[in-house]
């Protein structure tokens, strides 16, 4: 039987100030995050659900409605474990050049990236994926996922309110600039590539 652990922050809970500050890191992973691992634990107590893995989990949830309390819960660990390592502290890497080959050039991807966090209404993530053989950029509403629709996530961000209301207030579209300019790990989009 699993339990589903706390995933640890690749970096220090103040690490990615002044972009995103200590406290919002400590409100998001420490109680958003723990909350979502400690409903799901709770829901599959007892549940064919405890014999298998996360990921599994969600595809199996993502097919029967009658789960759907387990399907977001685990999404969303699967969702906020992809985000936050995603991003990275003073990190001095470089976009991939299959993205700059598939969106013409670097201000062009992050044009249509920015447009489409912004753009979601309500909650959810905004995300480049492969789908097939393409690239793309979607959005999901609430904890949708796109490893429930068979598409391989890349890259994501995160734009509930919890994620950026405490230092950004509602200038969603600044947090959204930020964050590709200042804290996407463009190495962990590469490896994800790979994939
Ligand atoms: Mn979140």
């Amino acid at each position: 039987m699993f339990t589903i652990e706390q995933f640890p922050l690749p970096y220090a809970t103040d690490a990615l100030a002044p972009y995103i500050s200590q406290e919002t890191i400590e409100t998001h992973h420490g109680k958003h995050v723990a909350t979502y691992i400690d409903n799901l634990n709770k829901l599959i107590e007892n549940t064919p659900y405890e014999e298998i893995s996360l990921v599994d989990i969600i595809q199996v949830a993502s097919k029967n409605p009658d789960d759907a309390k387990i399907f977001n819960n685990a999404a969303q660990v699967y969702n906020h474990d992809f985000f936050f390592h995603g991003m990275c502290p003073k990190c001095d890497t470089k976009i991939p050049q299959e993205i700059i080959d598939a969106f013409g050039n670097e201000a062009n991807f992050k044009a249509q990236f920015k447009n489409a966090a912004t753009s979601l209404f309500g909650s959810g993530y905004t995300w480049l994926v492969r789908d097939g053989d393409q690239l793309r950029i979607i959005n999901t509403a609430n904890a949708d996922t796109p490893i429930a629709h068979n598409m391989t996530p890349i890259l994501t961000i995160d734009v509930w309110e919890h994620s950026y209301y405490l230092d950004y207030k509602n200038k969603r579209a600044d947090f959204i600039d930020t964050f590709l300019d200042n804290l996407v790990d463009w190495n962990f989009v590469s490896e994800n590539l790979k994939q």
